[in-house]
Parts: C-alpha cells; sequence; structure tokens
C-alpha cells in the first residue's frame, strides 16, 4: 500500500536494528484517514471470505481493528492481558510473549464473543517474530471458529513471524512489508 509506506518513509523513526516507531501517525497519535485507507485495503483483500468477526490484541490494535470493522460491518473483539488469574471456564486464555516489552502476558477472550459460528479475521498492527498472532490463532482455534486470515499494517519481513506463519498455511496479508532497516539508512521495503 503505497499511502501507507509513503508515510512510514516520512515518519517513521527506527530505533536500533529492529524497531520501528510510529507514534505520530498509528501507535499513539492515530491518522484516522489513514486509517480508512488501511480498512478498505483490507476490505478489499478479504471481501467474499465471509468474516463476521474481527479479533484483535490490546492495545494498538483496537483502533485499526475498529476503523476496519467498519469496511466488515462486523464487531471487534480484542483479547485483553489479563493480571486476573482464575475467571474458570468462562475464558480462552493463552500466552504472549511481548515483542516490546519482552514480559510473558496472559491473554484471554471471553468464551460468550467468541465460538464455532465465528469466521475471523485477525488485525493487528506489527507482525515481528509472530507471537501476538500465533497467540490469537490459538485462540481462534480454541472456540472452534474458522480463520480467514490475518491483516498486518507493518511487517518487518527480516523477522521469522511471517515466514513461519504462512508456512503452516495462515493467509497473512501485510500493507508494508520492510526488507531491512537501519537508523542511518532508514526503511527499505520489500517489492509488492
Ligand atoms: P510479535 O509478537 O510478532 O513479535 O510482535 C508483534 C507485536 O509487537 C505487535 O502487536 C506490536 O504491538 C509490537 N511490535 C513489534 N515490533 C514492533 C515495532 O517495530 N514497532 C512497534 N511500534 N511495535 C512493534
Amino acid at each position: 500500500m503505497e499511502l501507507l509506506k509513503e508515510r512510514i518513509r516520512k515518519d517513521g523513526v527506527v530505533r536500533g536494528t529492529d524497531v520501528l516507531k510510529v507514534d505520530s501517525f498509528l501507535n499513539h497519535q492515530m491518522d484516522i484517514a489513514l486509517f480508512e485507507e488501511i480498512g478498505r485495503e483490507f476490505r478489499r483483500l478479504f471481501a467474499d471470505c465471509g468474516v463476521n468477526k474481527i479479533l484483535t490484541i490490546e492495545a494498538s490494535g483496537i483502533g485499526i481493528a475498529c476503523i476496519t470493522a467498519q469496511f466488515f460491518h462486523c464487531p471487534v473483539v480484542f483479547a485483553k492481558k489479563s493480571q486476573t488469574k482464575n475467571i474458570a471456564g468462562a475464558v480462552y486464555t493463552t500466552k504472549v510473549e511481548s515483542f516490546t516489552h519482552g514480559k510473558v502476558y496472559d491473554v484471554i477472550v471471553a468464551k460468550q464473543f467468541l465460538g464455532p459460528e465465528d469466521k475471523v479475521l485477525i488485525i493487528d498492527d506489527f507482525l515481528a517474530n509472530g507471537a501476538a498472532l500465533e497467540g490469537l490463532i490459538d485462540l481462534v482455534h480454541q472456540a472452534g471458529a474458522q480463520l480467514a486470515g490475518a491483516g498486518i499494517v507493518v511487517e518487518k519481513a527480516f523477522q521469522p513471524g511471517g515466514a513461519r506463519l504462512r508456512a503452516q498455511g495462515v493467509r497473512v496479508e501485510s500493507l508494508a512489508k520492510i526488507k531491512s532497516m537501519s537508523e542511518k539508512t532508514g526503511v527499505e521495503f520489500e517489492e509488492d
């Protein structure tokens, strides 16, 4: 998605060798006109897949998921990073290692909001090592729901998550795929 790549080139900030900060338009301040184009593109890519639910993970996936859901006319469920140990039986739960903080979180979704009748599109802002996406896919499987695929805004293709998940047969559509990046030279994208 050219508009997104242009924005990353203009306003993205590379930190170290593997973190891209996009706080001015995606992760902190949010450019809703850009989100609308992102949502429209996810709809184009996953049209006719019968998606009736969007699943994301708090916090930074929520805004993108909500705007995207307007194009699918379906609800958004966000997996919560839980502190509460025991909500026995009422939730699906999985563990996710946070890329940005290195901590392992318990992540939960209430059973009442995800079930066998659902065809799920997972939405997230970044794909790096794939832990967040794998956790969400685990929740979809636990629910007996069907997975349409995953829509990712920025994939850091030099990290292993995308290749591993595609090898497992998951349909992963990323709107900007970063081939390499450095503080000195900035971001280089893969060809579409
Ligand atoms: P993964 O689980 O694939 O390793 O990482 C994905 C999650 O980590 C995303 O939900 C995102 O919030 C965060 N993340 C990973 N890499 C980056 C990055 O370069 N920049 C930002 N802002 N977040 C990232």
